[in-house]
């Protein structure tokens, strides 16, 4: 069938295009999609840092309604609204133990380009174009995805708000929510607040954390995170922030995160916890990245740990944020701005530029 898709042929841009998809096989969906976020890791692919062969399509933050599905698809049939999240196999260890941000295949289903017996499902004429990015390349008005990273929801809610659930809420949120776990009346601080980093901090609050810390370079986005429940901001900048943080905390907090990826920040954070604090690192380092650290600070009973994707198990943790979400609890929607697909370049330049915290773009014939 024909489809429309945002295409990235050379790095840092998009163009859109008219592609050729196949049919779904085995236990693939074909979704057409309502509207997909942008996520960081959306723009580390478009820029190449992340490689993706190119012409390749991204996109791992969609919303859509299932039209046609695979001979071998089970639970899933046309007319179902989805959210599509990250792909994983379901049979490897920490698939079965109920881990699937941990599949020992991740990787490779995360960053597939074709079939897994090497077919293409994308075509520009000829040309075979990379998709398959975190099962559903989903920056397009269709997608092929896989039933397993496809979670039904119910057909009332407005899809398009739902979009970042996928990815960037689900990471933040699962980090303290499923990962940190914080007792009520504990202290937390997040490091970066972009929509991982805003989406911490709003479940830190619906869990009862009453010392909530926000620390970000940018006034506007300190001031988002005043309003989505921080209790304290911290500009970061000439003064260390963790030095800043204990100014406000003595001691320490009870939890961290890191949100950057930075390298100083993820030190930071670390030394923002007491000797006893729990410091989660949910930020991706550039490749190659090392971390500087004050050794001393191992000294203690810290806990340094990273997650993916807030360990969420996404058919059990998503529907668990919707109803949050539903209950005034997570607002997320604060932290989107829509654009039309012919738009998506000025999403990115709105993204890195830090105007738009969660760009959605949403898809031409997303009110059909
Ligand atoms: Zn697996
Ligand atoms: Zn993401």
């Amino acid at each position: 069938m024909d489809i429309q898709a945002a295409v990235v042929r050379e790095p840092g841009r998009f163009t859109i295009e008219h592609l050729e998809l196949d049919a779904p096989q085995g236990d693939e969906v074909l979704v057409r999609v309502i509207a997909t976020g942008l996520c960081h890791t959306d723009i580390v692919a478009l820029d190449q840092h992340l490689p993706y062969p190119l012409p390749g399509i991204l996109g791992h933050e969609g919303v859509g309604v299932v039209q046609r599905v695979g001979p071998r698809v089970e639970h899933l049939i046309p007319g179902d609204h989805v959210i599509l999240s990250f792909a994983s196999c379901g049979h490897c260890a920490s698939c079965q133990s109920g881990q699937p941000a941990y599949c020992q295949y991740a990787r490779q289903l995360n960053l597939a380009t074709r079939r897994a017996d090497g077919s293409c499902t994308h075509h520009a004429g000829s040309q075979a174009v990379s998709a398959g990015f975190f099962g559903q390349s989903s920056l397009a008005s269709h997608a092929l995805v896989h039933e397993r990273n496809a979670v039904r929801v119910p057909k009332h809610l407005p899809l398009v708000d739902l979009a970042p659930l996928a990815c960037g809420v689900q990471t933040g949120a699962g980090g303290v929510l499923n990962v940190l776990k914080p007792q009520a009346g504990s202290s937390l601080v997040v490091h970066g607040l972009g929509a991982v980093g805003l989406s911490a901090i709003m479940a830190a609050k619906t869990v009862g954390c009453t010392r909530i810390l926000a620390v970000d370079l940018h006034a506007s986005r300190l001031d988002l995170a005043a309003e989505l429940g921080a209790t304290a901001l911290i500009q970061a900048g000439d003064t260390p922030s963790d030095a800043q943080v204990h100014a406000q905390v003595p001691g320490g907090v009870d939890f961290a995160i890191d949100a950057t990826g930075v390298p100083a920040v993820m030190g930071a954070a670390i030394a923002s916890t007491h000797r006893t604090g729990t410091t989660l690192m949910l930020g991706m380092a550039p490749p190659g990245a090392s971390l500087k650290l004050n050794a001393a600070l191992l000294l203690g009973g810290r806990t340094i740990r990273s997650s993916i994707e807030g360990d969420s198990v996404p058919a059990v943790f998503i529907p668990r944020l919707i109803e949050l979400h539903r209950a005034g609890l997570l607002p997320f929607d604060r932290l989107c701005r829509h654009y039309p697909l012919d738009a998506i370049n000025d999403a990115i330049a709105d993204c890195k530029s830090g105007r738009t915290v969660k760009p959605i773009i949403v898809m031409p014939d997303a009110h059909a």
